[in-house]
């Protein structure tokens, strides 16, 4: 027989979670929900498409995101909608909707879910991705900076990853502060405008900050000369800046002053952050965020300051390595002979209603492939159920990591397994 080939494959830059890197990815998920939850975050779920305006505005037009990777779609109302590209705008024009920023501040909020961008698909870049988004809307204290970054930075902690923390802060768009040095840094790009990689030009105008992140050699020869926000900044966000240093230092966490960070997003102010991990190739930002006191403005809304993060799960899941299945079954109910099968059903549903993980054959195996399954299964015990066993009202439970076994009455079996 020749096996057949499937007619279909996922989309391009998408993939299937599938077992064992689902039951990582359901780990981590978790552990980030919970996490956020214990300081005071509460779950929040926006709809996967937005009109298209709310990221258009809040997002920027001149952004990439904006600019070349949305999915937008016209839907057969003759609505412009586009799949959420990243959720700190949903999560606002939710906020601002439902008027939770007139009730008790800050909102405290995370979520994780899919995002979708139409970039060049490669290793840790994908064009439907998972993101752990965390939110705190309606403060501008350095407190809330240094609240959220600990929380990332312990996320990456607890789930074992090791990463680096670049810090920046990049102002606000005030004409004393990332005004002028916008000027400076044009002036100076446009004095070295021969050696710039041609898309680099074509940023001057439109969104010059973007420079430093670009991957043209020529380009980055140029920048490490150029005069940095830092040197800019106004009195106060000088002083926020040192201050959510100052509360880091205290808190002993360890960061990096990159003075050449900036963001894809446009609504970033003040604090940016970024969570570099191995192992990702050029893809290394395993997570990122930082502040936007300026976006529920730009949404239409009232002056609301906040600040967040965003975290690759693909990205964390690809520079954590090999997955492991970390089911919860603990034990596999073995039927040898047809009486036994109903028996089998009925003890396996007793141990799952006791909350006890549990699997059974449904493939009519012999007792041979059955123990095989409760191997493959991620069981401690197999639970065997045979004609004499049965008749005895006692089953036989094999130990499978030691090998040992054993009878036991019908009424231990409960006891027996969950040791
Ligand atoms: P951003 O929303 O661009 O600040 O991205 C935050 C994080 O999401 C990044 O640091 C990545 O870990 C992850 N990320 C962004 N874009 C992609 C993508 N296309 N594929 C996989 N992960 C992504």
């Amino acid at each position: 027989m020749t096996a057949e080939k499937p007619s279909f494959s996922a989309p391009k830059g998408t993939r299937d979670l599938l077992p064992p890197e689902s039951w990582t990815f359901q780990r981590i998920a978790r552990t980030g929900m919970d996490l956020f939850a214990q300081a005071g975050y509460a779950p929040v779920d926006t709809p996967l498409f937005e009109h298209t305006e709310v990221f258009e505005r809040g997002v920027g037009a001149t952004s990439e995101v904006v600019g070349k990777q949305m999915y937008t779609f016209i839907d057969k109302g003759d609505r412009s909608l586009t799949l959420r590209p990243e959720l700190t705008a949903s999560v606002m024009r939710a906020v601002l909707e439902h008027r939770l920023d007139r009730g008790p501040l800050p909102v405290k909020l995370a979520c994780v879910g899919p995002m979708f961008r139409q970039e060049r698909p490669q290793k840790g870049r994908y064009r439907q991705f998972w993101q752990i988004d965390v939110e705190a809307i309606g403060t501008d204290s350095p407190l809330a900076d240094a609240e959220v970054i600990e929380l990332a930075t312990r996320f990456y902690a607890e789930i074992g990853l090791p990463v680096q923390m670049l810090l920046n802060s990049i102002g606000h768009p005030g004409p004393d502060c990332r005004g002028a040095y916008t000027q400076t840094l044009v002036t100076f790009l446009r004095s070295h405008e021969g050696r710039l990689a041609p898309e680099d030009v074509d940023r001057i105008d439109t969104n010059p900050m973007r420079t430093f992140d670009s991957k043209a050699e020529t380009t980055i020869a140029v920048m490490k000369d150029a005069p940095v926000i830092t040197d800019h900044l106004c009195g106060a966000c000088a002083e926020h800046y040192a201050s959510v240093k100052s509360l880091l230092d205290a808190l002993e966490i360890v960061y990096t002053e990159d003075p050449r960070l900036v963001r894809g997003l446009d609504y970033y102010t003040r604090t940016a952050f970024e969570f570099l991990a191995g192992n990702l190739g050029s893809q290394s930002a395993a997570g990122g965020g930082g502040r936007y006191d300026g976006l529920a403005e730009t949404l239409g809304g009232p002056h609301v300051p906040g600040i967040g993060f965003a975290l690759g799960l693909d990205r964390i899941l690809l520079s954590l390595g090999e997955a492991r299945e970390v089911t919860p079954v603990r034990a596999y109910v073995v039927a040898l002979g047809q009486g036994a099968e109903v028996e089998a059903l009925k003890l396996a549903t007793k141990l799952r209603r006791a909350g006890i993980g549990t699997e059974l054959d449904l493939m009519v195996r012999s007792m041979k492939g059955q123990m095989k399954d409760a191997s493959r299964s991620g069981a401690r015990y197999a639970v065997i159920l045979g004609d004499d066993e049965l008749v005895a009202g006692e089953a036989t439970i094999k130990d499978l990591e030691s090998g040992e076994q054993e009878r036991v009455g019908f009424d231990a079996i409960e006891g027996r397994v969950s040791e």
